[in-house]
């Protein structure tokens, strides 16, 4: 062909994305692919540089020159160069084939001036007398896989041809030409236009395309890569399983990587990367240069799908997306405005390397070996199918930008596990495949959630009664000007339990209060325990149809209250009331006994009942047993080791359940409470002021009122023990807390399981996000996917609590309560797990994060709201309003 010699072409579809990306990065070196091929046998050196010289100068794509003028660049074939084959004896090194790998990976690292250095370097390395290893380095615009492989295959036949003394003159390679001109007809073809059409309608509804990576997508200069190998037996087992699900291997392989994409992610969208040989019935089947196309398979994956469905949904799909191979996707991405990093076409890639392998060096045999295929945007998964006999190898590149080794190496083996279940041929539904490994398996579900402790076998009321015993005198409360000890604490809540016990009181039983913020209101909460009967706190703020709702649907056996809240209660209460005015408190002190009623109490009876709206409708009753309370307090009370010292300062609605904390857990530890009245809670210039004047040094709150402290009187919290929870705690607020040299103590946990079920202790100069810890005392957390298998650590599931601080459920609601309280697959026999609708995420060392809600359903100042209900509920409690407005000023700053 020399009359084609000085010839200028235009850059094929499949070059010009590189000759481009190359230009803006000219010293990034990732366009580089190369291989070496191990040679086992001898070889003469000689005649083995004589055939490559051959190969290399029929192979006109590694001589092509590259320029650019005003219309862009363009390409023409050369003559070939003087080949030079680096012949290196490594034989006498400790480990020759290190020593050679190190050249071969220094060598790759160079970048390459496409418009003046050689598009490759080839190196023979002299490793003993029967081991050689043959490395070639060629740039990407000239080369692909598949081309690669021709040029081995055509050196090593001629080199065989040479040693039987035949001549080098064999057939030859197509021509280069013939490529450049079929791309250029395509370009200016029908099926051009008709191929455009089907990926644009492909993609029309821009999916959203997800990666394994959790950082954003940048473009790096190296990639990383992990290989390892399917056994020989597995993969003719994967074989014979192909055949079962009636589909090839391959599309065994690329079915497992879209069922781990899509549980890693939860995304039922999964698009991933297909390289295509795209020479099918064209010229290039037997040239080597640059023609592959990365085709993006785009698939619906779902839980409840079976792996089968998915084996066929992918045959389908790559039949439909190969008959519109050759449209670039470079092309693609820009026809759909997929531009920078951030937009990409597609996620990780599968590339199923069809070529043979196998290579004959005049009876010494080649063993093939990838270095790099070019550059990695994300993950890429590499198979090689060995006709040696070693297996599958299974490479998994990644972009280091994105991926840690470990990332790579646990991505690896959870596609190999994945990859060997389906080996087994078992036709399985996708949410059930197992997807962590069994060492990361047993730590989420088990290590992370080793919180036994002893049962405790104290109610509340107990522990109370043997601190009051131990600590008579010591005042236990502070409320306005009233001080009352413990002694006097637990008499005045003895009397009240003998009147109730008198009334008829007992477990199973519910008791209203409707009580101000007082001591009195701490008695009657202990005496209803007492009698073994559990209480309903009402807060006599709430709105009077919100109280109605909830005594209705408890249905109480009597409501304690004082004569100026029973005044503002609902007037058609049909509840029998015990009214605490003088008259009655003075008749109680008369009559009843000051000694601890001689009452015992199965740990199995309620303590409370405490409404709390839910995601749906009606608030709902959540029971929770005097068993689940006195392990949450036992737990906190090893946590806080509170004592004499200690003053807490209670301002959290006796409505909510983690006043529980406030009030129980000093009772329980010989600490005191001071108790704050509402209008001093709502003005933080008062309440920093009560938590200076009474020498407060702990405090419960949400994140929202310490928001509103901080920023109000920072200097009076100065060394106080913060607890925060209910809401997501912004890093700001943390950041702030702790420039006071507060200890900040993060709570988190929902009414159904008992107040707090996590907690985290978080220490000065944190950064990021804070967690919300690990599980109190036994206590055990999941964060599952929708077919409830544990996802691994650093990906986000729903989280799930199990163990002592589970609620009965919601009263007289069994059907919501078996919709939220469900059997729990990895407790013991019979347990349930509470489905909390938070979305989490295991860290690395066994705590979690807090994502978000997987519902509509938000918080604003403890009250859990659907969103679609913020306008209905703000109207009707404008306190609520008031703190909405705080939250929607102080959107968390991170
Ligand atoms: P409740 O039942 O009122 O305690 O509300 C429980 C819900 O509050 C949880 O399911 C979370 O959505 C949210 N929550 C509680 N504590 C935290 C916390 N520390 N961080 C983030 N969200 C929290
Ligand atoms: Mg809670």
């Amino acid at each position: 062909m020399p009359d084609t010699k000085d010839l200028q072409y235009s850059l094929t579809g499949a070059q010009t994305g590189i000759w481009f990306a190359q230009q803006l990065d000219p010293d990034n070196p990732i366009y580089n692919t190369a291989e070496y091929i191990e040679i086992n046998g001898p070889i003469n050196i000689a005649l083995f540089e004589e055939a490559l010289r051959h190969v290399i100068k029929e192979a006109e794509s590694l001589h092509v020159r590259f320029g650019e003028n005003m219309d862009g660049p363009w390409q023409m074939i050369n003559p070939s160069p003087d080949v030079q084959l680096h012949v290196i004896d490594v034989s006498s090194e400790p480990d020759p084939e290190k020593t050679a790998l190190d050249w071969m990976k220094a060598d790759l690292a160079k970048p390459v001036d496409l418009g003046y250095d050689p598009l490759f370097n080839e190196a023979l390395f002299i490793a003993g007398p029967d081991r050689f290893f043959w490395y070639q380095r060629i740039h990407h615009i000239a080369i692909d896989g598949f081309g690669f492989s021709l040029i081995a295959q055509r050196v090593a036949s001629t080199y065989a041809a040479l040693v039987k003394g035949q001549s080098a003159k064999d057939r030859s390679f197509g021509s280069l030409q013939a490529i450049l001109e079929e791309d250029t007809d395509y370009r200016a073809s029908e099926q051009y236009e008709k191929d455009r059409q089907f990926w644009l309608d492909r993609f029309a509804d821009g999916p959203e395309v997800v990666s394994l990576a959790d950082r954003a997508p940048r473009t790096s200069n190296s990639f990383l890569r992990h290989t390892a190998y399917l056994p020989l037996s597995d993969v003719n087992a994967l074989k014979e399983a192909a055949r079962y699900f009636s589909g090839s291997w391959h599309e065994v392989v690329i079915a497992v990587s879209a069922v781990y994409v899509h549980r890693m992610t939860g995304s039922e969208d999964v698009v991933l990367g297909l390289p295509m040989m795209g020479r099918i019935g064209s010229a290039s089947l037997n040239v080597p240069a640059m023609v592959m196309n990365l085709l993006p398979l785009r698939l619906s994956v779902s839980s409840s799908m079976s792996f089968s469905e998915l084996i066929q949904q992918i045959s389908r799909e790559i039949r439909s997306i190969r008959r519109h191979h050759k449209y670039r996707h470079e092309e693609l991405r820009r026809d759909l405005k997929l531009i920078g990093e951030n937009h990409r076409l597609f996620g990780p890639q599968i590339n199923l390397m069809p070529f043979d392998y196998g290579l004959d060096f005049a009876g010494a045999r080649g063993t093939t070996h990838n270095l790099s295929a070019g550059p990695v945007d994300d993950l890429s998964i590499n198979v090689y199918d060995r006709t040696n006999g070693s297996g599958l190898r299974i490479d998994v590149d990644a972009n280091p930008e994105v991926y840690s080794e470990s990332d790579i190496k646990l991505h690896q083996q959870r596609i190999l596990q994945l990859l060997q279940m389906a080996s087994a041929g078992e036709d399985m539904l996708i949410g059930q495949m197992e997807l962590l490994l069994p060492e990361e398996k047993k730590q989420v579900i088990s290590e992370w959630n080793e919180t036994a402790k002893p049962e405790n076998l104290l109610s509340l009321q107990d522990m109370f009664e043997k601190q009051a015993v131990l600590t008579p005198e010591r005042i236990a409360l502070i409320c306005d000007d009233v001080q009352v000890n413990y002694q006097e604490l637990n008499e005045e809540a003895n009397r009240l339990a003998h009147l109730l016990i008198e009334k008829g009181l007992g477990p199973e039983q519910f008791v209203a209060l409707a009580l101000p913020r007082s001591p009195e209101m701490v008695a009657s909460m202990l005496a209803v325990l007492k009698t073994g009967a559990a209480y309903l706190p009402l807060d006599p703020e709430f709105p009077a149809d919100r109280i109605s709702y909830m005594l209705e649907d408890a249905n109480p056996s009597c409501i304690i209250t004082t004569e100026e809240i029973a005044a503002r209660l609902p007037d058609d209460l049909s509840v029998p009331q015990l009214v605490l005015d003088q008259a009655v408190t003075q008749e109680v002190v008369k009559r009843y006994s000051p000694d601890n009623p001689n009452v015992s109490v199965s740990l199995a009876h309620p303590a409370y009942i405490i409404y709390t709206s839910g995601s749906t409708g009606r608030p709902k009753g959540v029971v929770v047993t005097h068993k689940s309370l006195s392990n949450f307090l036992l737990s906190m009370q090893e946590a806080f080791s509170l004592g004499e010292e200690d003053r807490l300062l209670a301002v959290t609605t006796v409505s909510f359940d983690i006043s529980a904390l406030e009030l129980y857990l000093p009772l329980i530890s010989g600490a005191q409470i001071v108790i704050a009245q509402k209008e001093t809670i709502r003005e933080p210039q008062a309440l920093a002021q009560m938590i200076e004047y009474f020498d407060i040094n702990i405090m419960q709150a949400t994140p929202t009122l310490w928001h509103a402290l901080v920023t109000n009187e920072p200097e009076k919290l100065r060394g106080l023990r913060v607890l925060v929870g209910g809401e997501a705690l912004p890093s700001g607020l943390l950041q702030a807390l702790h420039e006071l040299h507060c200890p900040v103590t993060n709570l988190y946990g929902p009414t159904e399981t008992t107040i707090w079920s996590a907690a985290a202790f978080l220490e000065e100069g944190l950064k990021g996000v804070p967690s919300i810890g690990k599980p109190i005392w036994n206590t055990q957390v999941y964060v599952l996917d929708n077919g409830l298998q544990p996802v691994p650590p650093g990906v986000v599931g729903e989280l799930y609590i199990a163990g002592t601080g589970l609620a009965r459920g919601y009263f007289r609601r069994p059907d919501l309560t078996a919709e939220r309280f469900v059997a729990d697959p990895y407790g013991p026999p019979g347990a349930r797990m509470y489905r909390t609708g938070d979305q989490a995420r295991w860290r690395a060392d066994g705590s979690l994060d807090y994502i978000g809600r997987a519902d509509h359903q938000i918080k604003i100042r403890g009250f859990r709201i659907e969103l679609g209900e913020i306008d209905a509920v703000l109207a009707k409690h404008p306190d609520i309003e008031q703190a909405a407005v705080v939250v929607r000023e102080d959107q968390p700053g991170d």
